[in-house]
Parts: C-alpha cells; sequence; structure tokens
C-alpha cells in the first residue's frame, strides 16, 4: 500500500491549528503551541484530508510528497 509523506518547516509553523482544524488524527497542536505531526506517514487513502490541511495553513509550514 503506498503512503504519503508529511514534512513540516518548523521555521514557519506558528501552531496556528489550522491543519489539526482540518484532520484530527494527523495533527496536534499541543498546550505549548507546538505541533505534532501524529501520523507522518498516512496510507493514500487519507491523501484527500491531509491535502485539506496542508493548503489550509496560513503559513505554508506544510508539504505533502508522495
Ligand atoms: S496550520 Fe500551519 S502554522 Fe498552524 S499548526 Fe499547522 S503547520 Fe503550524
Amino acid at each position: 500500500m503506498s503512503h504519503v509523506e508529511i514534512t513540516v518547516d518548523r521555521a514557519k509553523c506558528e501552531g496556528l491549528g489550522m491543519c489539526e482544524a482540518m484532520a484530527h488524527e494527523f495533527f496536534e497542536v499541543q498546550d505549548d503551541g507546538t505541533m505534532v505531526v501524529l501520523d507522518e506517514h498516512p496510507a493514500d487513502e487519507h491523501r484527500q484530508t491531509v491535502a485539506a490541511a496542508v493548503d489550509a495553513c496560513p503559513v505554508l509550514a506544510l508539504t505533502l510528497k508522495g
């Protein structure tokens, strides 16, 4: 089964949480504002969900590969 890969530019991420709002299964903003990617290699079936979250990031900190 193929997967996609989520990468985060930590220098850009401001912990705004739009990614979490779009796909809470994959992104979680901690109390201190650090965003954690819960699954960096989602299965291909989640591509659209993850892509929507990537597109929602206002500072373009997220990239989707694969
Ligand atoms: S939407 Fe962008 S800035 Fe906000 S937590 Fe997610 S990656 Fe970080």
